[in-house]
């Protein structure tokens, strides 16, 4: 595979050089072959035990120019100053036809100066989970780190239980993190910092021009990406679960699928992530988390922004004072296109609210409550026998929006709600199949995700909220 290291030509405090490890018996449990092919990748490679072993770390150790990045972050709150890629891997860029470049990176494959006593690798269950995360995420219009192929290594890792391993290969513009920025600040790494604010601004806002990169404008674009980042998350009843500054992306995109997961029946302080126990990344509580965590990327920036310190503090704080209006505008606006209602400064408080009160109210399942609302307002009968069919108490739904006779002006054609979600129990009964070594799940659980084709012949299992049986409250991290 012919990749560029850009990476490599930065200041060498911000990476250390790593090979991978290799691993036992790697073999192909998922290729995303649309993805390969629209990087230009040839799939008859990328599926031979040649393509396989390059990915899971099995070729020459020559083969590879990988590093594994340094950064900081602040973890729960907790400022933690030496992070950086403990089981990630960057292989370097791919650089498609039209100049894009996407960075591939190895999620578990091996131990790197960043792993802090952890073992480097990944078990089957997180590969799966981010997989489908972040691919059903993309087919969902939200901005993410893309999974290009998921593998088995052979060996087992040891976690609360022995657990398969497993490697998964994403891509992005670039893996650069707040705490990217973080790490360079702390270390009055000048060179690091402007490195670093460059390389953002090429891979993630190419279209602005070399003598508008600065600081100050780094922090505003950043500031908008991440604002409609967690509005769009919040469209779709989206957790992220660990929104440390290591996990927040400088492109605004969704990043770290650790302990998230969509909501089902809906509360505001819904928390999946185990770790999390004070409920600091509940769902009600990420813009709050998206501005503290701005404001911790504005400090960082600050030994590179021109002025003196006081200027330079109010010109942070009027970018950061943007985002509230930014998040609350796009959220509205998203809200009030899935209800077909006009959007306005009130839309929220007057109608949203009270709706996601009653939803929180009757433990209603978010999306299908959405879905159904659209399909009875469109008179779509044949997705609301659907809906209906999944959702029991749709009855109740009813008569709590005809009471409310909501004015609907604004159908917007190519609005629609989704019906299909990757739902944790679903998720779950693939990983304990994967486990056993059947891949028909995930793979199932993958078109289901992402085919558009899939999704109009859907039942009533593929969009159902979980049984009682099945409720699984808490994610893990699977570190
Ligand atoms: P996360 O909670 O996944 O965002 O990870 C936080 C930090 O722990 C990052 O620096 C990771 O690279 C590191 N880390 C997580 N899991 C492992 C592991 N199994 N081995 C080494 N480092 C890890
Ligand atoms: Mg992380």
């Amino acid at each position: 595979m012919n990749l560029s290291h850009t990476y490599l030509a930065l200041p060498s405090q911000l990476y250390r050089t790593c090979p991978p490890t290799a691993v036992s018996a790697p073999a192909l449990l998922a290729y995303n072959a649309a993805f390969g092919n629209d990087l230009g990748l040839d799939e008859h490679w990328a599926r031979s035990q040649e393509g396989i072993d390059f990915f899971a770390g099995n070729a020459n150790r020559d083969t590879y120019a990988s590093i594994a990045s340094a950064y900081s972050g602040f973890q729960f709150g907790q400022y933690n100053p030496q992070l950086g890629d403990g089981r990630a891997l960057l292989l370097g860029e791919l650089v498609t036809g039209d100049g894009t470049a996407h960075e591939i990176q190895l999620k578990g494959a091996g131990p790197t100066p960043y792993s802090r006593g952890g073992d480097g690798r990944s078990a089957l269950g997180p590969v799966i989970r981010e997989y489908l995360m972040s691919e059903a995420m993309h087919s969902l219009g939200v901005p993410t780190t893309r999974a290009l192929m998921a593998l088995r290594t052979g060996d087992t890792v040891i976690r609360d239980r022995l657990q398969p391993g497993g490697i998964l290969v994403r891509t992005a513009p670039s893996h650069i993190r707040f705490g990217s920025f973080q790490f360079a600040a702390a270390r009055h790494d000048e060179e690091a910092l402007h490195a670093l604010l460059d390389l953002a601004f090429t891979r993630h806002y190419p279209l602005v021009t070399a003598e508008l990169r600065t600081p100050q404008n780094l922090l505003k674009r950043v500031t908008e990406a991440t604002a409609h980042l967690i509005a769009k998350w919040m469209s779709i009843g989206f957790i992220h679960g660990v929104m440390n500054t290591d996990n927040m992306s400088i492109g605004g995109l969704t990043l770290d699928y650790g302990p998230c997961a969509f909501q089902d029946a809906f509360s505001w302080q819904r928390v999946f992530s185990s770790i999390d126990t004070g409920g600091r990344y509940r769902y009600a509580q990420q813009p709050n988390i998206g501005l503290w965590n701005l404001a911790r990327l504005a400090e960082a920036l600050l030994p590179i922004w021109p002025g003196n310190e006081s200027e330079k503090i109010a010109q942070a704080e009027a970018i950061l004072h943007t985002f509230k209006p930014t998040f609350e505008h796009q959220r509205n606006a998203l809200f009030a296109a899935k209800l077909g209602l006009r959007n306005d400064d009130t839309v929220f408080q007057t109608t949203i609210e009270p709706l996601l009160n009653f939803l929180e109210e009757y433990s209603l399942d978010f999306t299908l409550s959405f879905a159904h609302l659209e399909a009875l307002s469109k008179g779509d009968v044949e997705r609301l026998h659907l809906v209906q069919s999944a959702l029991e108490e749709h009855e109740k739904l009813e008569s709590f929006w005809h009471e409310g006779s909501f004015e609907q002006t604004q159908w917007q054609h190519n609005v629609t709600n989704p019906l299909v979600i990757p739902r944790n129990h679903q998720i779950e009964a693939a990983i304990k199949s994967a486990e056993q070594g059947d891949n028909q799940d995930t793979l199932r659980l993958i078109t289901l995700y992402t085919s558009k084709s899939a999704q109009q012949t859907l039942t009533a299992d593929d969009i159902r909220g979980p049984e009682p049986g099945e409720w699984i409250g808490r994610t893990f991290c699977g570190t």
